[in-house]
């Protein structure tokens, strides 16, 4: 086990962004490169959950929405799509991921494990959350709305700074203070459905979904193939 007061190595920390990314948007990009600057431009792995356990399934299948994180990160340096939860069968469970990571990288190479506000309020419903914080640090990007965190989170994962992110392997809460954007992939499908487009969506990402006729957007790739 990971000891939180352990100096870790001077190697760059691995960032993990796990999400549904159904479809990955704007605000899951500028997050993403908000985490690996403030943290040395360390690398960031976004990891598209396959059954993800704590709310509704996905509308696109798992290989749509890889295909889809990949695109969204190609030309961002730090940012690579990380096929891992996909691969492992039944429900994503985020301690699983964050064992494997912590297995992958060694006890002292700091391990972050980036998420929205909105989803450290709920923390204390996700399966293992207690152990999270002797396995990898947070980083918490704000949500417009989202609602403070209680008194049992923030205890689990005291508050620290960019440096002792950088100098321990695990167990401090980074809070970030931007980027605050008011976009969720709910609202993506919804004006998708609605009009066919998105201005929260990368136009390679706008581009995918209506060749592939994703979330009820009338699919461009057989007029295409017939012309
Ligand atoms: P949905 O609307 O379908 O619930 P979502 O936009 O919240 O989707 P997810 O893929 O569920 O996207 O989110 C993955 C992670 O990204 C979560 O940690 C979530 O809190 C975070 N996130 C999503 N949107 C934002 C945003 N606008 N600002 C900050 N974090 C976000």
């Amino acid at each position: 086990m990971v000891s939180v007061q352990r100096p870790a190595s001077s190697v760059q920390p691995l960032i993990l962004f796990g999400g549904t990314f159904d479809p990955i948007h704007r605000a899951h990009v500028r997050a993403a490169l908000a985490v690996s600057t403030v943290l040395g431009d360390a690398p960031v792995r976004l990891l598209p959950n396959a059954v993800p356990p704590h709310r509704a399934q996905p509308r696109a299948d798992g290989a749509q929405r890889l295909a889809m994180v990949t695109l969204a990160c190609a030309g961002h340096r730090p940012l690579a799509v990380d096929d891992w939860e996909l691969r492992q069968p039944g429900p994503s469970f985020t301690h699983t991921t964050l064992k494997h990571f912590r297995r992958l990288i060694g006890d002292r190479r700091p391990l972050v494990f980036m998420i929205g506000a909105d989803s450290l309020a709920g923390l204390d419903q996700w399966e293992g959350w207690r152990r999270f914080a002797t396995l990898c640090h947070l980083a918490v990007v704000p949500r417009p709305g989202a609602p403070a965190p209680s008194l049992a989170i923030s205890r689990a994962f005291p508050r620290g700074n960019a440096s002792q992110l950088l100098r321990l392997a695990a167990g401090r809460r980074l809070m970030l203070t931007r980027p605050c954007l008011d976009v969720s992939a709910t609202e993506v499908r919804e004006a998708l459905a609605e009009s066919g487009d998105c201005r929260a969506l990368d136009p390679k990402v706008l581009a995918h979904i209506h060749h592939q006729g994703l979330y009820n957007v009338p699919a461009t790739h057989s007029d295409n193939e017939a012309s």
